[in-house]
């Protein structure tokens, strides 16, 4: 619950705004005394947005502050609306919700930690999403200190996971590194001081058990088997279905706060495992619980896995333990139209989330001052869309974090179909919404899209032209409002004119139609005119970088801008 805190009336507007933003996210506070209802959020909320300066907000809050990790996050909102301040617990989600905060009031956020305002991924959250561990936290300050001011430092990822950019500070003569940030499981004395350890979610403890098994023995024989092995980086426990309800299994993983999935016996029998039991499959249909269960874990929850303890026996329990490899991740991110304000929050934090970034150079351009340091760059010219398409998911497949970008949405007449045709479940896909074309055009012209409309494409690269004309003529019978894009090339010099002639087949002279060049780019240009006035010379002029809305019959030109009603009367009443 995010409390909310004002004592002005603008305050108390801005805290209806951010209700109505967040449905059920909200509690506003409206007691007598602004200072009491802070203290009362604090104590309530995961984190609080308090409308009081940001003096007298430090002035209450300052002798209830514990641990950042412990805190709830707080956000300062200054009475004119112009920003949102991330007080305390930055990296704790205070960051994120003045970003969240100033998208509803439209102030600015402003964010103070360091590795943010730098540009580099901060340590504090390195692989949170990934349910990483820090095992020694109180290290993250010293080490995060020495990242920042350029010490010699080095990554270590035992198991290859999708990380954001994070560029190794090697020393120049290759000898060791001062400072060592370790991703692993397994539990080793320290090589370097300071050496700062994640644990991963890596480990599959798979457990099988004679019915009536004692949560100690369960416990003891786990505890055992992960003997060099850190308890942090147990992802789950698995077991049989049939063992869904042994108290002692449940019990055992309970206490080490651990969840238990479990699998059908005939799912388990599939598993090959080098020490199946005859003896089990007489009694549960499956040669092997432990070994198979873990091991079918890890391979269904990552990209692959393999057993890193074999099955061990006590007088009525089995374990076995099985390392799963980490799926990579290929975000695909529509960067909007060009103006670098349609860009979306959520775009910005996935490009900054990648190591791997591929594109068109020019769409790399766009967005190259907000990646991360050490973020590799893929980028390629024009017409190499199917290999774009390929090395993305080539580097996620591999264990990357990937970004594949495009203009627009990148699901409309872009990259994510051409990706996706390649991906394999071995990774997972992530796609953000941008704000295509259309859209971006539509609300320059005036409100064209306000009833059905239909997108189509002119280029015959891919599709034929027939087929495109007989997607013409259905719209133009159906009365659909249509935007084309791809609309004229040098070589494709004849289509939008074909096109035209035949909706102006189906409709009147005087609708509209709207060509936007470059929309909301700095050599943005539009021109609204109709089907009887479409100029052959400015038809002439339409290239690759322009769309063309046409209307339905039921468009109208109103004062200067084109609209399409929405097709029935609105009720006064
Ligand atoms: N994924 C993109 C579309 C890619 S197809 C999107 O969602 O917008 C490329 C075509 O999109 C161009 O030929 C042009 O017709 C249109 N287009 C893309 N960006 C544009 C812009 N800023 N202004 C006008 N047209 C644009």
């Amino acid at each position: 619950m995010i409390g909310v805190v004002a004592a002005t009336a603008s305050g108390r507007t801005a805290a209806t705004a951010l209700s109505a933003a967040w449905p059920g996210e909200i509690q506003v506070f409206t007691g007598e005394k602004a200072s009491d209802d802070l203290r009362e959020a604090w104590r309530i909320c995961e984190s609080v947005v308090s409308f009081l300066a940001v003096g007298a907000t430090v002035r209450v809050l300052a002798p209830l502050l514990g641990h950042k990790t412990t805190d709830p996050a707080v956000v300062c909102v200054d009475e004119g609306m112009q920003f949102a301040v991330a007080l305390l617990g930055g990296h704790h989600g205070a960051n994120e919700l003045a970003t969240r905060v100033s998208g509803v009031l439209g102030c600015a956020p402003v964010v103070t930690t360091a590795s943010d305002a730098v540009g580099r991924t901060p340590l504090d959250t390195l692989g949170a999403d990934l349910g990483f561990t820090v095992e020694n936290p109180w290290l993250l300050a010293q080490v995060g200190a020495a990242v920042l001011s350029g010490v010699p430092y080095e990554v270590h990822d035992h198991g290859s996971w999708p990380l954001p950019a994070m560029p190794d500070n090697p020393r120049p003569d290759g000898s060791g590194p001062e400072v060592l940030i370790r991703i692993d499981d397994r539990i080793a004395t320290p090589a370097y001081s300071p050496e700062l350890i994640y644990r991963p979610p890596s480990l599959i403890v798979g457990v099988g058990s004679a019915r009536g098994v004692s949560a100690r023995e369960v416990g003891e024989l786990i505890d055992t088997a992960l003997e060099g092995l850190s308890p942090l980086s147990v992802r789950c426990v698995a077991t049989v279905d049939l063992k869904a309800d042994e108290e002692g299994i449940l019990q055992a993983a309970a206490e080490r706060g651990w969840e238990v999935v479990t699998y059908p016996a005939q799912v388990l029998a599939t598993v090959e495992v080098p020490n199946p039991s005859e003896i089990v499959r007489a009694e549960v249909g499956t040669p092997s619980v432990a070994e198979a269960a873990a091991l079918h874990a890890a391979r269904s929850q990552g990209r692959g896995g393999d057993l890193v303890v074999q099955k061990r026996k006590s007088a009525n329990a089995t374990v076995a333990v099985a390392r799963l490899s980490p799926k990579g991740r290929l975000a695909i991110i529509g960067l909007g139209p060009g103006a670098r304000d349609l860009l979306t929050p959520r775009a910005v934090h996935s490009l900054q989330r990648a190591s791997v970034v591929v594109g068109l150079d020019q769409y790399v351009d766009q967005i190259r001052d907000l990646l991360r340091p050490g973020t590799r760059v893929i980028e390629s010219g024009l017409g190499q869309e199917e290999e774009r398409a390929r090395s993305a998911v080539r580097e996620a497949e591999r264990g990357h974090a990937v970004a594949l970008i495009g203009s627009g949405d990148a699901g409309v007449y872009a990259m994510a179909s051409p990706a996706l045709e390649f991906a394999s479940e071995t990774i997972d896909v992530d796609g953000v919404p941008g704000i295509t074309a259309a859209v971006a055009a539509s609300n320059l012209l005036g409100a064209p899209l306000g009833h059905d409309h239909a997108y189509i494409s002119l280029s015959d690269l891919h599709t034929p032209w027939e087929v495109i004309e007989r997607r013409v003529r259905a719209v133009a019978e159906g009365d659909f409002t249509v935007c084309f894009y791809n609309p004229r090339s040098k070589a494709r010099d004849w289509q939008l004119s074909a096109a035209l002639a035949i909706l102006a087949g189906h409709r009147p002279s005087d609708t509209p139609v709207g060509f936007v060049r470059n929309a909301t780019r700095p050599d943005q240009a539009m021109t609204l005119t109709t089907l009887g006035e479409a100029d052959p010379a400015w038809v002439n002029q339409v290239d690759m970088f322009t769309v063309v809305l046409v209307g339905s019959s039921r468009s109208h030109t109103i004062a200067g801008r084109f609209v399409t009603p929405r097709g029935y009367q609105w009720s006064s009443s």
